[in-house]
């Protein structure tokens, strides 16, 4: 058998750090990645024949678990009929549609192959719309790797502990204005200066990949006031949240049922956000014009942009929006977009039977998945006395690290690097020994599945013991 540790070497020599995305690596976390062989509903098997179970879940994607059967036999028959076409296909349609039941604000939407495109695609229409250039976007939100996009970046950016990349000119690095996370002030007086020349304001509706760190309440509100106020337009990116947290993503969690007080402060804790935070329950799987929701909604952006789920696992992604600025793309419009692949058969296949089969029992079923682990991970980190939270947004949580993490939670960027980043490593080889694959940095959302069984679930109850002991015992590397 071939190691782990072969696969990475000989990966090594042909292709840079070994993956083809840099948090695969482990660079955080040290030693060889488990390179995967397959994968069941909420395990992957690696090259060594360990089963593990998993709590990465390809970054999102597999909310219904890996290799859903039915998913699979419609890849499968999309791929009998025929790989890629370059020319339109009734799927597209169909998949736009069940997206706009779900988040009607998607009133026209363009299909792509990556997260990174949709949210590209959404800052060019944004500058396209608007005849304006600058772009706001805050600290250690991540949203893609287009180069406007990666100043002060979270996720892999974060994990490896760059400011940024190499590479984007100081040009193009200059039209994007970098603002703290949850801090309306500072957004306002932004605004205040340079508002006439703003495009956009690009957000994570409920942040994940510096961790997760909830809105404070009324955030997002205010950015759609602002950016209202302006003529700038709010791109909500839900690459990661869409279909993921709820039927309607962060915005339906958030917009929808969550608090509707645009200026109200005060602590991260709704019934869905923050430490205390509830199962939700999902009352709607379908919004329709006449429904009420325009009214109700506390905030509505103009554009949104999803990735991750919408594919289920196939390289799916797309941005929507009002189709106003949605007909402002190309063949309509004068904004230019296109992609050989976008809108691929088999991933439009994928993406349909995904969110057919994503009902409310399978976003109570991840809910309570996600309220488990961190729950019994935070009980074993409390008994070896480890300072920490537990952040949740909806059935995305991670677990914080540190004093002050304990003491107020993490808020924005710089309270996510402040974290005792160094006890991550220990405590997460100390569940992968144990069978239990966590996201390889402090600085990723766990995720949970719908086929994740209570089996694996003691599995992890088993492993916490031993890891929470190993972040105990940690120390600062010098
Ligand atoms: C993953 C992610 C992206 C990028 O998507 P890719 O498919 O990796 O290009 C963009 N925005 C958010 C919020 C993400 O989590």
């Amino acid at each position: 058998m071939t190691s782990n540790q072969q696969l990475f070497d000989a990966a090594r020599a042909v292709i840079p750090g070994g993956v083809d995305s840099p948090v695969r690596a482990f660079g955080s976390v040290g030693g060889a990645p488990a390179f995967i062989d397959h994968a069941l509903a909420g395990t992957v098997t690696d090259a060594e024949g360990h089963e593990l179970v998993d709590l990465v879940g390809s970054w999102g994607p597999a909310l219904l678990g890996h290799t859903d059967p039915d998913v699979v036999d419609a890849v499968v028959a999309a791929a009998r009929k025929g790989l890629s076409f370059g020319a339109p296909t009734e799927a597209e349609t169909r998949l736009a549609e069940a997206v706009r039941r779900r988040v009607p604000v998607a009133e026209r939407l363009r299909f792509v192959s990556t997260g990174t495109e949709a949210t590209m695609t959404a800052i060019r229409l944004s500058r396209g719309a608007t005849g304006r250039d600058l772009v706001i976007k805050f600290a250690g939100c991540y949203h893609g790797h287009s180069d406007g996009l990666l100043s002060a970046a979270g996720s892999g950016v974060a994990t490896g502990g760059l400011p940024g990349s190499a590479g984007v000119p100081a040009a193009i690095a200059g039209q994007t204005i970098v603002l703290p996370y949850n801090d309306v002030a500072a957004l306002e007086e932004c605004f205040a200066a340079r508002g006439s020349e703003i495009a956009a304001v690009i957000t994570e509706p409920a942040p994940a990949n510096m961790g997760i760190v909830p809105p404070a309440p009324g955030f997002n509100a205010a950015i759609r006031r602002v950016t209202a106020e302006y003529g700038a337009l709010m791109i909500a990116d839900e690459v990661l949240s869409g279909f993921r947290v709820g039927p309607a993503g962060m915005w339906g969690l958030e917009a929808l049922d969550g608090w509707v007080d645009a200026g109200a402060t005060g602590p991260l804790a709704t019934p869905a956000f923050g430490e205390g935070a509830v199962t939700p329950t999902w009352p709607r799987t379908g919004l329709a014009e006449g429904t009420g929701w325009r009214e109700r909604a506390a905030w509505i952006p103009d554009l949104v942009t999803f990735g991750k789920v919408i594919g289920g696992g196939m390289p799916l992604a797309a941005l929507g929006g009002r189709a106003d600025v949605m007909e402002l793309l190309a063949p309509v419009g004068p904004v230019y977009q296109a992609g050989t692949l976008s809108g691929n058969p088999l991933a439009t296949a994928a993406g349909i039977v995904t969110l057919e089969k994503a009902d409310d029992a399978v976003y109570a079923a991840v809910a309570r998945r996600a309220q488990q682990v961190g729950d019994l991970v935070s009980e074993a980190l409390t008994a070896e006395g480890v300072a920490h939270r537990v952040q949740r947004s909806g059935s995305l949580f991670s677990v914080m690290l540190g004093e002050g993490a304990a003491e107020h939670g993490v808020r924005d960027y710089e309270e996510a690097k402040a974290q005792d980043v160094f006890r991550f490593g220990p405590f997460f080889h100390a569940f992968l020994e144990a069978g239990v694959a966590l996201p390889p940095s402090i600085f990723e959302a766990w995720f949970l599945s719908a086929a994740h069984t209570d089996e694996q679930i003691e599995r992890i109850a088993a492993a916490a013991p031993k890891a929470a002991k190993a972040a105990a015992a940690a120390t600062p590397q010098a």
